[in-house]
């Protein structure tokens, strides 16, 4: 794109850290209440570009991450059947994790798969663990202020959110002293010590509570505040002056516009600077955690490489919607897409208009911090798509073709680049690539679908065939090329031209790319094959 055209708006992330004065804190949580869909590293990846941001701007910065792991479980389809009547509503903390963990709880199950995808992407914040800020008292002065406070919190829910709670609620959840749930309590009558509290077995509807009633003092990690008074009392306690949340929790009148107000009133704390942010939908479709649907964090990020994960999310603004279809062609497109904003940024601009600021989404997406963003995006890379049609053709050895696409033998850190994406395209084939993407060359006879071509499609690949004895072309993009420009020669159709060439190598109507295809087999064979198809051809 010419210089002139470029849009002159700052990447989102240097936006915000512009705007931050002094050391930040930036926050990010999660309840570990399940296998954690791909879709909640948005908020992370998000979080840890505006670290990096902030970094490069000149300010201290730290990045906290929250897991609120005495929240109650509260979905029975996480559980095996005979868990649900004891476990429902119990702290996830509290709740064993699952046969053959290693884990001492359910929480710390769940946590460490997902926190362990973090380390992979680049991303370590500095954790802390809701059970045990409560159990060593650190929310304890917050308990007792929100206690003290408990009339100005309910007047928040009604006048921020017309949510109504009964006169005398309080705006804690005691752990039941009996049975050990916390999502079934409800407290009344706090004197500046101890709450009364009550086990209710109609008080939720997804567990029941056993009907003790008791009285404590709700603090040492006996009780917990309710959510959004919980997320304005973590503010305060890790100092958090930047967080963003997912849409849902934006909305006017929502769960973040309770908690802000909560923050400045009850704890006369400024909140954090809040970045809401879209949905990544799976095949159209929101995706929860709790219904376990989808693609999980930890599979996604087994399968691409690191820097793809970032650049998914980072490659467009917080408020736009992701569309990501694991199953389709999202994932080739991906890498496609990457590979055309590294050339850009390369100088070697191809296709298409680029996003603002394609520099910066490239350099923050790489997984390492410390790369040289131009040296990174100068580097060789196989197209994904090509990757995964030479893995299914028996043939010479991979990185011989590639030396040979790239015309000298590809570096150490091209041939990491490679192996990389080698790996991930054939984990992309075992796992989730569609019929469309396997492939199978008939090497020996010709398909008997080579007889449905037309007679322009007949003189189509004889042609071919000529021009690829002319030219000899090495590689897919030189492929492609001339597979094009003897079409328009001939004004075949382009979609004519694929069609006849699937049929001839593959006997069926599509396939890969056709210039990756015809790249990935001898020449010799090739052309022998194009020829037989043209005299073949028509015949049915
Ligand atoms: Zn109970």
């Amino acid at each position: 794109m010419p210089a002139t055209t470029r849009p002159t708006q700052a990447y989102w992330a240097d936006e915000i850290a512009g705007q931050a004065a002094g050391r930040q804190v930036v926050n990010d949580s999660k309840t570990p209440s399940g296998t954690v869909h791909v879709g909640s590293l948005r908020g992370v990846v998000l979080h840890d570009a505006i670290r990096r941001a902030v970094v490069e701007h000149g300010n201290e910065v730290e990045f906290r991450y929250g897991i609120e792991d005495l929240d109650p479980m509260d979905s029975q389809a996480l559980l095996t059947p005979d868990a649900i009547e004891q476990y429902m509503g119990v702290p996830l903390a509290h709740v064993p994790a699952p046969d053959g963990s290693p884990h001492p709880s359910y929480a710390r199950h769940f946590a460490t798969l997902f926190l362990e995808t973090f380390a992979a992407l680049g991303i370590h914040p500095h954790l802390y663990w809701m059970s045990e800020n409560y159990a060593s008292g650190a929310m304890d002065p917050y308990i007792e202020r929100a206690l003290h406070r408990a009339d100005m919190i309910l007047e928040i829910y009604r006048t921020v959110s017309t949510v109504n709670h009964p006169e005398g609620w309080l705006p804690i959840s005691v752990i039941c002293e009996n049975c050990g749930r916390i999502g079934t309590t409800a407290a009344r009558d706090w004197d500046g010590k101890e709450v009364s509290y009550e086990c209710r077995a109609d008080l939720v509807d997804w567990a029941t509570g056993c009907g003790f009633r008791g009285r404590v003092a709700p603090f040492g990690g006996r009780a917990k505040m309710v959510w959004n008074v919980d997320w304005a009392a973590r503010w305060g306690l890790v100092g958090a002056t930047i967080e963003g949340c997912g849409k849902d929790l934006a909305t006017a009148g929502g769960s973040r516009d309770r908690a802000d107000a909560i923050s400045r009133r009850v704890f006369d704390r400024e909140p954090p600077l809040n970045i809401p942010y879209e949905f990544l939908n799976i095949g159209g479709r929101k995706m929860s955690t709790s219904r376990g649907e989808g693609a999980a964090a930890h599979e996604i990020a087994d399968i691409l490489p690191p820097t793809i994960v970032r650049f998914l999310f980072l490659r467009h603004r917080p408020n736009k919607a992701i569309d990501f279809d694991p199953s389709g062609d999202t994932i080739p497109r991906l890498f496609d897409e990457f590979d055309r904003i590294a050339d850009a940024v390369a100088g070697r601009p191809g296709r298409g208009e680029l996003p603002p600021d394609p520099e910066r989404i490239f350099a923050l997406s790489l997984s390492d911090a410390s790369a040289d963003p131009m040296v990174e995006a100068a580097r060789f890379r196989p197209p994904f798509a090509h990757l995964a049609v030479l893995l299914q053709v028996p043939g010479p050895d991979i990185m011989d073709l590639l030396a040979a696409e790239k015309g000298t033998p590809l570096d150490d850190a091209e041939q990491d680049v490679a192996l990389e994406r080698i790996a991930a395209a054939r984990a992309w084939l075992e796992t989730l690539a569609p019929e469309s993407a396997r492939l199978s060359v008939h090497f020996d006879t010709l398909p008997a679908a080579a007889g449905e071509l037309a007679e322009a499609q007949q003189r189509y690949v004889a042609a071919l065939a000529d021009a690829a004895e002319q030219a000899s072309p090495v590689g897919g993009e030189a492929w492609q090329t001339l597979i094009f420009d003897t079409a328009r020669a001939m004004e075949l159709k382009p979609g004519e031209a694929f069609g006849a060439i699937y049929r001839a190598f593959l006997g069926r109507a599509n396939g890969p790319r056709a210039g990756w295809l015809l790249a990935s087999l001898s020449a010799a064979f090739v052309i022998t094959r194009l020829r037989e198809a043209a005299a073949f051809g028509g015949q049915q």
